[in-house]
């Protein structure tokens, strides 16, 4: 807990100073060292100041510098357990015994370490998070995997680690979500450790956001991170003299495979006990005029107490200079900020006098030199540079006339593989629901029982679990492409095309990840730095068939356009990328005014994908979509049986209804599974008139609606639905659904109606999942309602529209 907390009265031991520099040495000068205890005396009338006695004397603190003593509270008569400490009013000889943290056993938290990795995007974070901590969190070939912190933590040395894996960060400007997530993160929780992540193949970039952290002056340690690929090229670091140049020590990794992670870790705990030779307070300087401004922003920042805790008053004055506005907004809380603003704009008006760059510019400038300088004496690159592989294949996959064609072969062969080889072990999990079906049948005494079992559950999520081995391709196939390093190249040749409709090739990465779920894909744009562009993408991502609509097509392509279901397929998925790329121009015309941001995205080096990583990736997606059958799919079917099924008697009402659903043909032969007035029916009956010129009957509207909580309830409600005669309750779904009408002796199902069907079922309302995710990330239900409204009336067009003229032509 933080000493802020305690109440009048209550004492504590002291466990960490959290904060940096100036603020950690001035408390630390006042006695507030680990390990020893503080009581609360009293708390001032508004609460703030507090008055604490500390090693005998008394003094007080503002609450927002207690927010930033970390404690463990102890019982009244002063003995934290297992620790030996004075009472409060011990001397200063006390305090020395007292003060070796390394020995003394301590409470928990004084061997907790409070990790956070930071590094620019595909540098190895999560690799090396779940190296450490065991995880198995997504890594991909790509920036931006990475949009939420993840925490997890280890047991190293007699230490608990707490490791936070954040996003990928270039630096902490304040432009991307990203950057001002990893700031904040920076600023609020205040990690006692940073590894900065930092890619060794690429050196020079990657070092930047180090000097910004060098200026944040924090604990560090930098892990040098795809070691391997460095040896392999043939450069040479000595990475103990760049280390010592800026007062981080330098660990060599290879987040991968593990090498090097042992004494990173052992590494950190010596920075967190103080007893690293390498750490110093090093300043990236800048050009003689620049460091007099920073110095002068700094002094008056320092003069100004309360808003230099948390931030180096350095690194503060820096981002001032840069006209950062988040940093403005924080300076301008404290009580003489406009001074401070006001001194800022005088610097940089003089600093501008003399030269034509922006202030900004300069120092960024001053920082790559400051690198250039620093690697000039340690890097010794390769004396020929061999045209590597990544390029090699990168002057193919990304060439003018064969990029495209390549593009959507590969797509092509995704969807042949996802559709007609997964045919094959989708007809062995057919077969093997089937027998499950008919012993249900043979051995279960008749009776409602029988019927949810055998309809209900089997029927359900039976009629879903098939496609499974669909799924998993299709997930192995986008993880290959991310893992691969393609995905980037796909969203690289991409991008002109997506400027055409006012995107960014940055956008393309998220449509692409919506054919797998649109939930993580929509998280995903938070790599995008303008606004609009990531609200469009946020938008027309629905449109991109995810995998749960996959059971719908593999079943109505199956049985009504076998002979080509690899393009059919295809041509519905296009189908989505039309309407999306259509909307997205509406909405750049209507809504969002067009905002440029240039393109840069990085092309990362191809790298062969992991066996295990790629694997355990589509397992995962396996994983939890066996768990929603077992879930939200189990109970709809059940509610869907049950609907169906009730109420029981409906002798009368059958002969009402001939008439009326005779022209729609839906009047089912076989009362005893489904009754054809049940409560579903009814509802279904009353909205299909709306669904009607879309060649829907009542029960292809209620499957479809049914879809509406997760799309995979549609076909597990299709197959609740038609369950077919007694003679052909063994039959497949797509038998089933073939199956002419007893009655108008049309089959319920015909070529243009399936594929109506299957346009509805891709472009109407997002499922609840999504929805959520979209107002989450809006940030407002607004756009949730929005997309609801939007992708249902053109759903409800476009199905029309095709049923209409494929009517002319099937
Ligand atoms: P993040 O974006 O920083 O979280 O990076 P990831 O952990 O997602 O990794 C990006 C890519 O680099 C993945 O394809 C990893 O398999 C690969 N990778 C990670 N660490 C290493 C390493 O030490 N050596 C090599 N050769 N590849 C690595
Ligand atoms: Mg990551």
């Amino acid at each position: 807990m933080r000493l802020s907390e305690l109440k009048t009265g209550q004492s504590a031991v002291i466990t960490k100073i959290l904060g940096h520099g100036a603020f950690r040495k001035r408390v630390m000068e006042m006695g507030f060292v680990r390990g020893h205890r503080v009581a609360v005396l009293l708390h001032a009338p508004l609460r703030d100041p507090i008055k604490y006695s500390i090693m005998g004397y008394e003094v007080s603190l503002r609450r927002s510098e207690s927010e930033m003593i970390e404690v463990e509270l102890c019982d009244t008569d002063g003995k934290a357990e297992g620790i030996s400490i004075s009472n409060g009013h011990g001397t200063s000889a006390e305090l020395h015994e007292n003060e070796n943290p390394v020995n003394s056993r301590g409470p928990e938290s004084r061997h907790t370490i409070n990790i956070a990795l930071i590094g620019n995007p595909n540098c190895g974070k999560t690799s090396l998070f779940n190296n450490i901590t065991g995880a198995h969190e997504h890594v991909g070939n790509y920036g931006g995997v990475t949009v939420d912190a993840k925490s997890g933590s280890m047991k190293f040395a007699g230490y608990t680690l707490n490791v936070i894996d954040l996003p990928g960060t270039y630096s902490l400007a304040s432009y991307s979500p990203e950057e001002l997530y990893v700031r904040q993160y920076l600023r609020n929780e205040t990690p006692d450790v940073i590894i900065n992540v930092v890619d060794a193949s690429n050196l020079e970039r990657n070092l930047y956001l180090t000097t910004e952290l060098i200026d944040m002056n924090r604990s560090m340690v930098i892990a040098l991170n795809m070691y391997d690929d460095m040896i392999r090229q043939g450069s040479k670091l000595d990475y103990n003299l760049l280390g010592d140049m800026i007062g981080v020590p330098i660990v060599p990794t290879v987040s991968k495979s593990g090498q090097g992670i042992k004494h990173l870790l052992q590494t950190i705990i010596d920075v967190f006990e103080e007893r690293q030779t390498t750490v110093k307070h090093v300043h990236v300087l800048l050009n003689p005029d620049f460091e007099k401004a920073v110095s002068a922003i700094k002094d008056r920042i320092k003069r100004d107490g309360d808003i230099a805790h948390r931030i180096s008053p350095r690194y503060m004055a820096i981002k001032l200079l840069e006209g950062d506005l988040e940093m403005e907004g924080e300076v301008l809380k404290s009580s003489n900020g406009k001074e401070i603003i006001a001194d800022r704009d005088r610097h940089v008006e003089k600093l501008q006098q003399h030269s034509d760059q922006d202030v900004s510019e300069t120092i960024a400038a001053e920082k790559y030199g400051f690198i250039a300088g620093a690697l000039a004496e340690t890097l010794e690159l390769p004396k020929e540079r061999k045209v590597s592989t990544t390029t090699r294949i990168d002057r193919l996959v990304t060439n003018r006339f064969i990029g495209f064609p390549l593009f959507l072969l590969i797509m092509f062969l995704t969807f042949w593989l996802t559709f007609a080889i997964g045919q094959y072990p989708m007809d062995w999990m057919q077969n093997g629901v089937d027998l499950l079906s008919d012993w249900v049948v043979r051995t279960f005494p008749d009776g409602m029982l029988k019927d949810l079992v055998a309809d209900g559950v089997i029927g359900g999520v039976g009629g879903v679990i098939v496609f499974l081995p669909n799924i998993l391709i299709l997930y192995l196939c986008i993880s290959i492409m991310e893992d691969t390093g393609y995905m980037a190249r796909a969203a690289f040749i991409m991008d002109r095309v997506m400027h055409r409709i006012g995107l960014h090739g940055k956008s393309f990465i998220p449509l692409v990840m919506g054919f797998g779920c649109n939930v993580p894909a929509i998280m995903a744009t938070r790599t995008i730095e303008s606004h609009s562009s990531r609200l469009i993408t946020i938008l027309i991502n629905p449109f991109m068939s995810c995998s749960a609509r996959v059971p719908i097509y593999v079943l109505l392509v199956g049985t009504f356009f076998s002979a080509h279901a690899a393009l059919t397929t295809m041509a519905i998925y296009l189908i989505g990328v039309f309407v999306a790329v259509v909307s997205a121009k509406l909405l750049r015309r209507f809504w969002f005014k067009r905002d440029v941001t240039p393109f840069v995205m990085e092309l990362p080096p191809y790298r062969l994908p992991g066996v295990k990583t790629t694997l355990r990736h589509m397992w995962d997606k396996g994983e939890q979509y066996l768990k929603k059958m077992t879930g939200l799919i189990l109970i709809a079917s059940i509610i869907v049986w049950a609907l169906n099924y009730f109420p029981l008697d409906n002798s009368s009402a059958q002969t009402e209804n001939i008439a009326q659903t005779a022209e729609v043909g839906a009047e089912p032969s076989d009362a005893d599974s489904g009754s054809t007035d049940s409560y579903l029916a009814r509802a279904g009956k009353a909205i299909t008139p709306i669904m009607e010129p879309a060649g829907f009957t009542w029960r292809s509207t209620v499957s479809a609606l049914a879809g509406v909580p997760a799309k995979e309830i549609v076909v597990s409600t299709l197959s609740v639905l038609y369950t077919g005669d007694e003679e052909a309750s063994d039959a497949s779904l797509s038998a089933r659904l073939t199956q002419p009408d007893e009655i108008t002796g049309q089959p319920e199902f015909t070529r243009a109606s399936a594929l109506a069907f299957m346009v509805f079922i891709l472009l109407f309302c997002p499922c609840t999942a999504t929805l959520v995710v979209i107002a989450k990330e809006t940030g407002s239900w607004r756009y949730s309602l929005f997309s609801a409204l939007y992708n249902t009336a053109v759903a409800w067009i476009l199905a029309v529209a095709t049923f209409q003229i494929a009517k002319l032509f099937l």
